[in-house]
């Protein structure tokens, strides 16, 4: 099996807990990967030989970002509606549904191909792992054809039937909750590896919520929710109370809300990119995590409330509004994202853990928040096959085979 080292990284964030301090920084670090797997990791000094050499050039290296939030299989934009709440008007969880309708229209073809172009960008951005949910067709057809495409780009799929009552159900919210926890979950299950409600007002209450977990819950389907985005509800305790890897937005929370997650082993996922693109007020992570909660940051990627793949962008905001150093950020979007999925293979750079990693052109990642909005990400591995000379970069190495790598 080909060995490649990835030598002379200036600094490197491994993120791993047997290391004590949160980031674990190594300064001038080597890695060897073997089989998609680091083999070794160590002194820039003290590297073995291996079949293909790459230098790092003093440069930061990072994990991948794990981006544990997303509902990128959907038609059309809503770029009219973001002007006109940039203009004044306030977010109503009800502007799904003009989604839902181009969604429900569109080819399976179209859908993958959108999808596909968003996860491409992701990755060109530093994104390795994507969970991608349904939501945005909300039939049984749709909702299961939406997984479909989703497995084809992760295997982190989320059956999101309950994004909110479609129209068609307005008179009949119980009815719909019936089909979400009946056959619409007979049809999703086989091709979801977790279960997600929103639980907020206009959408799906906490008794509706409990019922939806538990009915997936009782399919193999791991727990996750979407609450406190618009206001504070029951739906975060509910969470923690069913052992939900993940809640997520948490904008608003009330003290009980806080003291639960503290007990409890539920991520909070901050979702940056939402409360920006809804002009909200944004969460405290700060008070999270001086309460011990562990947080992740994620992008929300979805054409209503954050139209952005960008968790480089996500890190900087966070940085900015929710009251997290640099480093709690970039942890949040590596080792967080990995928590929030029950991942231990990833969002950690040690040996026996996935490769997935980032070359930052930056010193330090520090710079991911203090340089926002700048393309950063030198490179990305592992490459993809897909990935073309085209996009290549040259980066010299000083012995064994020079290598391509892509960015
Ligand atoms: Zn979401």
């Amino acid at each position: 099996m080909t060995t490649t080292l990835i030598d002379n990284i200036g600094l490197l964030v491994t993120n791993n807990p047997a290391m004590g301090d949160l980031t674990a920084e190594r300064r001038d670090a080597a890695i060897v990967i073997e089989g998609g797997r680091i083999a070794w990791l160590g002194d820039s000094a003290r590297a073995p030989d291996a079949d293909e050499r790459i230098d790092a050039g003093g440069r930061c290296v990072i994990p991948g970002f794990v981006d544990s939030h997303s509902h990128v299989v959907f038609a059309g934009d809503r770029a009219e509606e973001f002007e006109r709440r940039m203009s004044g008007q306030s977010y109503v969880a009800g502007g799904i549904n003009s989604t839902v309708a181009a969604t429900r229209a569109a080819s399976d073809e179209t859908l993958l191909n959108g999808a596909s172009r968003l996860v491409a960008e992701m990755r060109a951005q530093g994104t390795t792992t994507v969970e991608i949910k349904s939501g945005y067709g909300l039939t049984t057809a749709d909702e299961s054809r939406l997984l479909g495409v989703a497995r084809k780009l992760t295997e982190e799929t989320t059956y999101l039937g309950a994004h909110v009552v479609p129209r068609e159900y307005a008179s009949d919210p119980a009815g719909y909750v019936d089909l979400v926890t009946g056959a619409m979950l007979d049809a999703c299950a086989p091709h979801a590896k977790w279960i997600d409600v929103f639980c907020e007002g206009g959408a799906f209450d906490v008794d509706q919520a409990r019922s939806i977990l538990l009915a997936g819950r009782a399919r193999g389907l791991g727990a996750r929710m979407h609450s406190g985005q618009l206001a504070v509800s029951g739906g975060v305790q509910l969470a923690v109370e069913l052992g939900a890897a993940s809640v997520d937005h948490c904008t608003f929370l009330s003290e009980a809300d806080i003291d639960a997650l503290a007990a409890g082993t539920t991520v909070v996922t901050a979702l940056p990119g939402a409360e920006f693109s809804t002009r909200q007020r944004y969460l405290d992570a700060r008070r999270l995590l001086d309460a011990g909660v562990t947080v992740a940051i994620a992008t929300d990627c979805n054409p209503g409330s954050s139209y952005t793949t960008s968790m480089a962008f996500c890190i900087a905001v966070a940085v900015r509004n929710m009251r997290m150093s640099p480093a709690e950020a970039v942890w949040a979007a590596t080792a967080g994202g990995a928590a929030a999925l029950k991942r231990s293979d990833i969002g950690v750079l040690a040996v026996g853990k996935k490769a997935d990693l980032v070359i930052l052109d930056a010193p330090s990642y520090v710079h991911l928040a203090y340089r926002p909005g700048v393309p950063l990400v030198r490179a990305v591995l592992p490459a993809y096959p897909s990935e073309t000379t085209e996009s290549a970069v040259f980066l010299q190495g000083k012995g064994g085979r020079d290598t391509d790598v892509t960015f």
